[in-house]
């Protein structure tokens, strides 16, 4: 723990803002579950905590009904309310914010443990800053050995949420600016985006900025859109570092999606319409799924939206870029030629794999048209980039060619020679310096000697459809 926090005093007179905690679950474990209540009721101030709201998301695990119900009857300030039909999370956190009765409320997954002191700060910032949406340090609990992987009593290697153009959140270290602002180790961290799981907000204050978008389904980009919106009309999104509560990551999703993964994709494409103005082209591009839901406006009724944008006078993307995320990389908002580039010679398309050392080699897949990984632009510059959270190039060497972060960086810069390639009237990806072809034979791309006959050198850029 931070030593700061520790001598940290909140005052009785006047009281902090009492608390509801909101716990959203869908078959998650008994143990899991049971242990997050338990450390909130052992961890939390009796005069804070008004209640603990367990919003079941129509589990279908039998142990989840009758018995949690009689279970919990020895709490009497533990209610249980159901949702009917699987909705996801988004609908099951609406449905705990209605009952809450408390001041504030305080968001938690079905599967953490909170810290010593972890309420006292959230509910703090709050009482300063009613616009304050504020999220604890997340410290990881091991999906395995449960072992709670405890913050370093220096603090300092804080991290905050950002974004990135498939609309993905992600986790980045503070730039110098941030730790500059900051007077001590005890002090809110600005963030740009925040994980959403786990947070408190003023109760009044959220339905002041429009709750959630009850139109988004199951799990995914409630986060981002939270975010985006919050700073865009007028709030502040931080992390609290003084506030540890441990949070069981998983490598995948443990849940069904009855309608299809394809309700992710909506989800984001319904927050890019509201919140990102022409910037949502850049995530479509990237996002073959979301494009189609575009084309095909079966994204639904966005009007109560941007009903919202329009009473708070919400500010537009542009500013949350320049003010809130200055550091962001934005591609370009009109490539020459974007798509996946797909092998001649057999059903394969460039991909960009990952390793174990969390690098990103260049690697022959099968062409699945969905974007993401298998996303290229062409550029003016006739580099061939891979640019969803940086620039990354397909970079030229001896053997096998690799992706590597761009040398052009615009204004004054120039993209080496390694970076360049021509792409030739009989289709071969040729890179001028090393005077050789692209080939798709092997199982990574790899330079030879060009020969326009041969079909494993000749490649298609595809626009994405
Ligand atoms: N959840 C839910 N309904 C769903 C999916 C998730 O109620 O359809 C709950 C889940 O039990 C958890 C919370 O929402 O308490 C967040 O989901 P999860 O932990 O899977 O998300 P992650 O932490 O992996 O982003
Ligand atoms: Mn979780």
């Amino acid at each position: 723990m931070i030593s700061g926090c520790i001598e940290q005093k909140f005052k009785r007179c006047p009281p902090l803002p009492t608390t509801s905690v909101i716990i959203v679950f869908h078959n998650e474990a008994w143990s899991t579950l049971l242990r997050t209540v338990y450390s909130v009721l052992y961890s939390s101030p009796a005069i804070l905590l008004k209640e603990i709201i367990l919003v079941d998301d129509a589990s279908v695990d039998e142990y989840l009904h009758d018995k949690l119900e009689e279970y919990i009857k020895q709490f009497s300030i533990v209610k249980i309310v159901r949702q009917r039909e699987r909705k996801g999370l988004i609908t099951a956190r609406l449905l705990g914010a209605t009952v809450a009765t408390a001041e504030t409320l305080t968001f938690l997954d079905a599967h953490c443990e909170c810290f010593y002191g972890w309420l006292e700060p959230l509910l703090a910032r709050i009482a300063e800053n009613y616009t304050a949406v504020v999220s604890p340090d997340i410290a990881s609990i091991d999906l395995n050995t449960f072992e709670f992987n405890k913050p370093s009593p220096y603090g300092s290697n804080h991290n905050r949420g950002n974004f990135d153009w498939s609309l993905s959140f992600g986790w980045e270290s503070l730039p110098d600016h941030e730790k500059q602002r900051r007077k001590d180790e005890t002090y809110p961290i600005k963030t740009p985006t925040f994980a959403g799981g786990l947070f408190s907000i003023s109760k009044e204050y959220f339905e002041y900025i429009g709750t959630y978008d009850e139109e988004m389904e199951i799990w995914g980009g409630e986060n981002i859109e939270m975010s985006f919106r919050v700073w865009q009309c007028g709030g502040q999104l931080e992390i609290m570092p003084c506030s540890v509560v441990g949070h069981v990551f998983r490598s995948k999703s443990p849940h069904t999606f009855p309608k299809g993964t394809q309700v992710i994709a909506r989800n984001q494409v319904r927050l890019a319409e509201v919140w990102m103005d022409e910037y949502k082209e850049i995530f479509y591009r990237r996002n073959t799924d979301a494009a189609k839901i575009v084309k095909q406006k079966s994204f639904g009724d966005l009007s109560k939206r941007f009903e919202i944008k329009q009473r708070l006078q919400c500010k537009n993307f542009t500013w949350y870029l320049n003010n809130i995320y200055p550091e962001v990389y934005v591609p370009d908002l009109n490539p020459v030629i974007s798509g996946y580039i797909k092998s001649f010679g057999q059903p394969l398309c460039l991909d960009v794999g990952e390793n174990n050392q969390g690098g990103k080699p260049l690697i022959l897949y099968t062409c699945h048209g969905l974007g993401g990984n298998q996303y290229f632009e062409y550029s003016v510059q006739h580099e061939i980039r891979h640019n969803i959270q940086k620039e990354l190039c397909v970079h030229a060497a001896q053997g096998v060619v690799q992706l590597k972060p761009c040398t052009y960086k615009g204004h004054k810069t120039v993209a080496t020679g390694e970076q360049i390639w021509e792409i030739q009237k009989d289709q071969l990806l040729y890179n001028p310096l090393f005077k050789m072809c692209l080939s798709a034979s092997g199982e990574h791309p790899s330079l030879v000697s060009c020969k326009p006959s041969d079909p494993l050198q000749k490649w298609i850029f595809n626009q994405n459809d």
